[in-house]
């Protein structure tokens, strides 16, 4: 049998538990292409794990995940939790931050897309690695895949169950992510998300289950492909051009609120966002990204000031589509397609922080996403 033993220990503050023991043989050839894992070799690919705290950085009693704190296990402990990850590649880590994903800032996002252009600029690096929470990885990933120009890879990683419990899947999480970082395959493929034995992209996942471990879906496009420890398997050949990267504002990131639909709606949530001086206001609508009569009529009195106003929607699957039963093109909204609004707010802020803010104009940038 072709196959390859890897043993995962978890390590938790510093002591170490046997986690996760697992035996992987190699899966029958399928369609697509196969990728052997790096073997220990001289001329290991250069990693640059970047730490940003979250779950995969945290701790808590070994039964269960309740009553843990997200972030305060550093990188380098966490790679360190993972004996066979140093074949893979020749990692450094870096401390970005160590913060629940509840708590991931522009600041962070700045810092974090300023280190990743350095390191690459500067050939540091073959492929960098994101450790982060999964409350708003789909944020950070979407945020760095629009303004990262390179065509080495950028992987995102978290977990959903806290180091030390019995069910921990951070240290299989952490080796994969690596592992994808390190492949040839993943180049030109932008920004990935790698969680559960899954690879996707940023554009398209989200997270859809509050606590289990197969939480991050791509219900538009499904996933890009698949790793074990064993393989990587892309669906489809890496695109052959991507789309042009926007300029990380040098001002920093406006305020863009995401106001929710409900019923019996009315026009307060709308009109806060105005007076706080919201520069774009994002519609998590009814179905096709529908609100109340009371809701647009305020959305296109703020549309008129000059804010900018995306229809998206609160459903988690499906596009919005202009002028079906809101009439955009009169009332001047732009519509976010597949986008849900959480992304949809990163792009506007991007889309704004770089003077485009005619709705015509934010709505190509929209269309021209995919
Ligand atoms: N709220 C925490 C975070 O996003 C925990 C969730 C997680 O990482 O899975 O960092």
């Amino acid at each position: 049998m072709n196959g390859n033993d890897v043993r995962l220990i978890g390590l938790r503050q510093g002591l170490v538990a046997a986690l996760l023991s697992l035996t992987v043989g190699m899966h029958a050839t399928g369609a697509v292409a196969q990728q052997p894992v790096a073997s220990q070799s001289r001329n290991l690919p250069r990693i640059l794990v970047l730490a940003t705290g979250g779950t995969i950085a945290s701790t808590s009693d070994a039964r269960s995940a309740i009553g843990y704190n997200a972030g305060g296990i550093t990188g380098e402990q966490l790679i360190a939790g993972v004996p066979g990850i140093e074949k893979l590649a020749s990692i450094k880590a870096e401390q970005i931050s160590n913060v629940g994903s509840q708590d991931m800032s522009n600041k962070i996002w700045y810092q974090l897309a300023e280190r990743i252009k350095e390191a690459f600029d500067k050939n540091e690096a073959d492929g960098v690695v994101i450790t982060h929470g999964t409350d708003t990885m789909e944020e950070t990933g979407f945020f760095l895949d629009s303004i990262l120009a390179t065509k080495k890879p950028v992987v995102l990683v978290g977990s959903m169950r806290p180091g030390g419990t019995n069910s921990a899947d951070g240290p299989l999480n952490l080796y994969e992510a690596v592992e994808v970082a390190t492949s040839p395959q993943s180049a030109n493929r932008g920004v990935l998300i790698v969680m559960n034995d899954t690879i996707h992209s940023p554009r398209w996942v989200t997270k859809t289950h509050s606590t289990a471990v197969q939480t991050f879906q791509s219900p538009n496009s499904g996933p890009l492909g698949y790793v074990d420890p064993a393989s990587i398997r892309y669906l489809s050949p890496a695109p052959t051009s991507r789309k042009k990267p926007l300029d990380l504002p040098k001002s920093g990131l406006p305020r863009v609120e995401i106001v929710y639909a409900h019923a019996d709606m009315d026009a307060n949530q709308i009109e806060d966002a105005v007076q706080h001086d919201a520069k774009g206001i994002v519609l998590a609508g009814d179905g096709d990204g529908n609100a109340s009569k009371a809701a647009l009529d305020a959305m296109e009195a703020a549309a008129r000031k000059g804010v900018v106003v995306v229809r998206s929607t609160r459903v988690s699957s499906g596009f919005v589509n202009r002028n079906v039963e809101v009439p955009d093109d009169k009332n001047g909204f732009v519509v976010s397609y597949d986008l849900n609004a959480q992304k949809a707010r990163v792009l506007t802020q991007l889309l704004i922080g770089n003077g485009v803010t005619a709705p015509e104009q934010v709505q190509k940038a929209f269309q021209a996403t995919y």
